[in-house]
This record gives C-alpha cells, sequence and structure tokens, in this order.
C-alpha cells in the first residue's frame, strides 16, 4: 500500500512521479559515476560501502574502501579477523562505533545465520549498527527490494523538490519524508531510483549552490520556482559548539618506549589507542590535569614535563584543545583501571595500533623528532 504524503506547497504526486521515470532515472542511466562499490553489488560490499560513507565524502570513503575489501574479502574473513584489526582499517575515517558494529554483525551473520546475509527489513535492522537507512540501502541496492532510502542527500532533494516546509530536527519531518520517497518509489526498480535520487543530490543538488539549470527535475522543483533552493532543508538555528580542553602525556621509560592505552568499548572511540589523559576539571592547571588522569586511568605517579605539542580537532558535536606533555614514571606500574588495556610501545610500532585522529598528529610528531 502506498501512504500518500502529507499535503505540502509541492507539485502534485503524479507530476513528480513521471518526472522522476521520465527524467531523472534516464540522467542517471547517462551520468552515474563509476564508483568501486557499484561493480560487483553484493550485500557485503553494499554494507561496507553505506557504512563508511555515513558522514564521509565519496572521495575520502573510496580508499578505505578498497583496502577494507582487500584485508576482508568476504564476511567469513571479517568475521574471523579481531576487533583491532578492522578498527586499524577504519583508522581516520571517525565514528569507530560503525567499526565495532560491522565486526560484531559479521560474527553473527557467520555464527547464527551461516554467513547468509539477511534480506528483509526487519532481520537487518536487528544486527548491530544497522538502522532503518543502512537496511533499507541493503535490501534495495542488493536484493533490488521495494524499499525507498532517506540519506542526507535524499532528504535534501525531497525537501526542495516539494517545497517541504518543516524543520528536519521534527521527528515529524522523516516520517513525511519518508512517505514521499516511498510515494515515489518506482517498484521493481528499486536500486535505480535509490541510486538515482542519492546521486541527483550528489551530483547537482548539493547544500550550496545547486546546479539547477542543468537538473533533469528543474521543471518540477518547488524550491527552483521559488528561486531559494538553499533555504531548504528548513534547520533551527544550532546553539554554540561545545569546546573541551584535555590534556594527555607522552610517558616515556627507559628503554625509549611510550605509554598508550586502549579506551573502554563503551567510550566514544572505544577500542581505538591513546596517549592517556582526559579532561580539564575547573580550577586545575593543565599539568595537574594529566598528572590525576594518569593516577585514576592507569594507577601511577608521573613527573609532568615540558609541553610537546596542542592538537585542536572537531567533532561532530564538540572540538577539542589536547595539550601534550611529555612525562615520566615516578612510582607505580601501569594497571588497566580505567582503560580497556595498556601497553609500552616503541615510537616506531606505535602505528601497529589504531588511534584516533587526534592522536595520530602526537604519533606523526614522535616519529619525526626521532
Ligand atoms: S532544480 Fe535545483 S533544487 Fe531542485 S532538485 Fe534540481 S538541483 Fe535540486
Amino acid at each position: 500500500m502506498t501512504i500518500v504524503p502529507r499535503a505540502t506547497a509541492g507539485p502534485g504526486l503524479t507530476r513528480l512521479r513521471r518526472a522522476v521515470r521520465t527524467r531523472l532515472l534516464p540522467w542517471f542511466d547517462r551520468h552515474r559515476r563509476i564508483l568501486p562499490w557499484r561493480n560487483n553489488r553484493t550485500a557485503y560490499r553494499v554494507w561496507i560501502s553505506e557504512l563508511m560513507l555515513q558522514q564521509t565524502r565519496v572521495d575520502q570513503a573510496e580508499p578505505y574502501f578498497r583496502r577494507f575489501l582487500k584485508r576482508f574479502p568476504s564476511l567469513k574473513c571479517l568475521a574471523a579477523a579481531s576487533q583491532q584489526d578492522v578498527l586499524k582499517q577504519w583508522e581516520g575515517l571517525g565514528y569507530y562505533s560503525r567499526a565495532r558494529n560491522l565486526h560484531k554483525a559479521a560474527r553473527l551473520i557467520v555464527r547464527e545465520q551461516h554467513g547468509r546475509f539477511p534480506r528483509e527489513l526487519q532481520s537487518l535492522q536487528a544486527l548491530p549498527g544497522i538502522g532503518a537507512y543502512t537496511a533499507a540501502a541493503i535490501a534495495s541496492l542488493a536484493f533490488n527490494k521495494d524499499h525507498a532510502v532517506l540519506d542526507g542527500n535524499v532528504i535534501r532533494v525531497l525537501t526542495r523538490l516539494t517545497g517541504y516546509p518543516g524543520e528536519l530536527q521534527r521527528t515529524e519531518t522523516r516520517r513525511d519524508l519518508q512517505a514521499w520517497a516511498d510515494a515515489l518509489l518506482i517498484k521493481g526498480d528499486a536500486a535505480r531510483y535509490n541510486e538515482a535520487m542519492m546521486e541527483l543530490g550528489a551530483m547537482l543538488c548539493a547544500p550550496r549552490n545547486p546546479r539547477c539549470a542543468v537538473c533533469p527535475l528543474e521543471g518540477v522543483c518547488v524550491a527552483r520556482q521559488a528561486g531559494d533552493p538553499e533555504s531548504y532543508p528548513r534547520r533551527r538555528p544550532r546553539g554554540k559548539v561545545p569546546h573541551k580542553v584535555v590534556g594527555a602525556a607522552v610517558v616515556v621509560n627507559r628503554k625509549g618506549e611510550v605509554l598508550i592505552a586502549q579506551r573502554l568499548d563503551s567510550s566514544m572511540l572505544g577500542g581505538l589507542w591513546e596517549f592517556p589523559g582526559g579532561t580539564l576539571e575547573d580550577g586545575e592547571t593543565m599539568p595537574a590535569c594529566v598528572a590525576r588522569e594518569l593516577k585514576e586511568e592507569l594507577g601511577v605517579d608521573i613527573e609532568v614535563g615540558e609541553r610537546l605539542m596542542i592538537v585542536r580537532h572537531a567533532y561532530s558535536h564538540f572540538t577539542i584543545a589536547l595539550h601534550v606533555y611529555m612525562a615520566r614514571l615516578r612510582k607505580g606500574r601501569p594497571r588497566a583501571i580505567h582503560c580497556a588495556d595498556y601497553r609500552w610501545s616503541t615510537i616506531d610500532r606505535l602505528r601497529d595500533f589504531p588511534f584516533s585522529r587526534a592522536d595520530l598528529h602526537i604519533v606523526d610528531r614522535l616519529k619525526a623528532d626521532l
């Protein structure tokens, strides 16, 4: 049953459907980009690419996709790998819960479903890290099931095409746009329809300076006709992005090895390695913060020396200034108290461990100073 979208200022559904069928799909057939995940399209390859493409640009994701598939060419290989190996291949892509969930889900499919990828939305969504969007993408792109996807690109295209007035942050907005996407879906040709909508959003209907003059849907687009496509999708103004000041120590022992700690799985960047440290508290000096954090995390007393560098990094919801200090052990042997594990590593071997982007700056600096 087709759910008719809630009324908006948009053009009639019939007109839009006709334009999608007669103009958008032929445009897509002519202009679609050659991308590695579009060849040999198995559920495994679609799944990896869709997860990588969340929050990541196509040009950034491409080399990661190739490397990942080379290292783990099949679901079985991925399931047999260690989490550290998977995180290492993901290093630098961010949002590491995607990699941890990918690994967990691969093991579940191999263990409980004899390595057969589920085809139905419900079974797909029961796997760790697979939400409504990824499930619809796998079901439609790999199995050509009639499900419409709704990602950032499709949301932008639909709000502009229909002149959708609701703010993106409202819960009803997603429901209404899913209804539009479902209503426009071309039954029996879901993979092509979904890819065409996403491709339009990526190639022409960009957030800034959309190329309306060459868009196949120009004639039926409300935002184009109103002359204000960039004002869609409507958004509530964002508040100020929080900023954190964080301290970390590069503790060096007599052998010249440095102390690194593995973050708890339950924490942000879980499973990755870091130079131990934490957030500055009110009234605390930076060296005192670093010493306190090392005591809490690893149970050691350290002598904090010179500041090595400050790393500035932006995450999706906050920014950090990471103050990094050289240090040496004064008392105690490290124990994993508030971390999953710890290691003494030579500077040369640091690259064997998966680190976040911010910590990789420290690794690079240490290697350069060697
Ligand atoms: S006409 Fe412009 S705003 Fe409308 S869908 Fe095409 S590129 Fe986007």
